[in-house]
């Protein structure tokens, strides 16, 4: 045993942090972990959780809609109220705090309420104590971060746009990536009349560029209104809520703007500056593949550090890193390439793997598999959504590099496709499987022609 107090100090117990507090006292390690704010971390507490709750709200206005149909008469028009979506998203946060609490406790983890403050290669202040530890890891995730403009002090992020208040009736949000489109979805589901505003020509950069345009359309026909091409220049406050005035001189009379502009890694007062611990040129943790930082002793993990910012991606980092650190043998290193991910925007996104264009760029010759279709359950709805899905395949190999998909339940489908694709399976498995009939899934094992190369 080390003269350190812990073998593992841990800063913020988010996704990341908390699984590898655990996983590395699960093998004897002493551990102690500090956190400001919640146990959680973002996903559990402003992030993926609530997210998915108020996701499953909004779907809600569509099914009342595709009821009819199948021959259902609703005794009212459904009202919607935030305050029991809001109010119920707080208990069950509540509960899930509590379950995070007592894992750590089972772990024989001790918990810290504060902000840690790193002294040296193997000291931290927290709540008045200066303890020592062997490692350090910061594991103190992201943080949103909004542009300067005029009036930006009007805006609220993803921290607080789950507790707003009032209902926005009129809503806005600023942004062209995941937040930005998962939260269009939301209010719009919600009943709000809303509007994204993205500075490019098309939101989504980096995803397959037929995706991004069929969601485009499929949000357009949901009644989102797209303001491409375009920036806020000001908000101003308004007799009646908040006048947004854009680059494109569009004016918008709003009650909530969500500025969904990126994160940045939560470094303040961290003492990491003076310790001289590097940093990559987008200003987050450099780590090499044992997540060391130029500090040896000092580790980092998840969104800090630069990876896709992803609760899976920092759960696999923490088991990689306990491994290296508190374990017998090195872990394979973590495939950055072919991890999924689902944008909960309606309908959904899923995909995994390469774009159409990378694919093209890439490895020349590939083939591409595609469908859009009308789903079977919308012939009796009347609802004019469709489903698109696409399998990318490298034509040299037949291995299936991308899958791409928009529409209901897209990641549920996706997570499974993707083992396919992790494990280098040919377009020929793909059309050896049987389909599962009747769903929208089975398309993924039946697309037998290319629709181009
Ligand atoms: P993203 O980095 O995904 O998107 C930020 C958006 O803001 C981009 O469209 C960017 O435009 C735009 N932007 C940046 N700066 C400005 C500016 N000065 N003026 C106007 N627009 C600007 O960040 P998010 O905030 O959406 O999400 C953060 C991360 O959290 C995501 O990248 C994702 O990894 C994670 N996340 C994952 C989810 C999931 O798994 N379902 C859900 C939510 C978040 P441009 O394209 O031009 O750069």
């Amino acid at each position: 045993m080390s003269d350190f107090d812990y073998d593992l100090f841990v800063i913020g117990a988010g996704s990341g942090g908390v699984r590898a507090a655990r996983t590395a006292a699960a093998l004897g390690a002493r551990v102690a972990v500090a956190e400001e704010r919640y146990l959680g971390g973002t996903c559990v507490n402003v992030g993926c959780v609530p997210k998915k709750l108020y996701s499953y709200a909004a779907h809600f206005h569509d099914a009342f809609d595709d009821s009819a149909g199948f021959g259902w008469t609703l005794p009212a028009a459904p009202r919607f109220d935030w305050a029991t979506l809001r109010d119920n998203k707080v208990s069950e946060i509540k509960r899930l705090n509590a379950i995070y609490e007592r894992l750590l406790d089972e772990a024989g983890v001790r918990l810290i309420t504060g902000r840690a403050r790193v002294m040296d290669a193997h000291h931290v202040e927290v709540a008045g104590e200066r303890l020592s530890a062997e490692k350090i890891l910061i594991a103190v995730g992201g943080w949103p971060w909004v542009p300067d403009f005029p009036g930006n002090e009007h805006v609220v992020t993803s921290n607080e746009v789950f507790d707003l208040a009032r209902f926005p009736e009129r809503f806005l949000v600023l942004g062209g990536g995941y937040i930005a489109v998962e939260f269009a979805g939301i209010f719009n589901g919600l009943g709000s009349q809303t509007h994204l505003v993205y500075r490019r020509d098309l939101f989504l950069r980096g995803f397959d560029r037929e995706v991004r345009e069929f969601t485009r359309d499929e949000m357009a026909k949901k009644g989102v209104q797209l303001h491409f091409e375009a920036n806020i220049e000001r908000i101003d406050q308004a007799e009646d809520g908040l006048a947004v005035t854009l680059t494109s001189g569009e004016r918008l009379e709003v009650d909530a703007v969500l500025a969904a502009t990126g994160r940045r890694p939560h470094l303040t007062e961290l003492g990491l500056e003076a310790l001289g611990v590097e940093l990559t040129e987008s200003g987050h943790l450099r780590v090499n593949e044992r997540h060391e930082t130029s500090v040896p002793s000092i580790l980092a993990l998840g969104d800090v550090s630069g990876g896709p910012e992803l609760t899976p991606v920092a759960l696999a980092e923490a088991m990689q890193l306990v491994q290296h650190h508190f374990g017998d043998t090195a872990p394979a290193p973590l495939d950055y390439e072919r991890i999924p991910t689902a944008v909960f925007c309606h309908p959904n996104i899923a995909t995994v793997g390469l774009s159409e264009e990378v694919a093209r760029e890439r490895l020349g010759a590939i083939r591409v598999y595609r469908t859009d279709f009308r789903p079977l359950k919308h012939t009796l709805s009347g609802s004019p959504e469709r489903c698109l899905m696409k399998l990318v395949v490298d034509d040299a190999s037949d291995v299936v590099v991308g899958a791409h998909m928009v529409g209901e339940e897209a990641g549920e489908i996706i997570q499974g496709i993707a083992i396919a694709v992790r494990a280098g399976l040919t377009k020929a498995d793909f059309d050896a499987t049987v389909g599962i009939h009747p769903t929208g899934a089975e398309e993924f094992v039946t697309l037998r022609t290319p629709s181009r190369r």
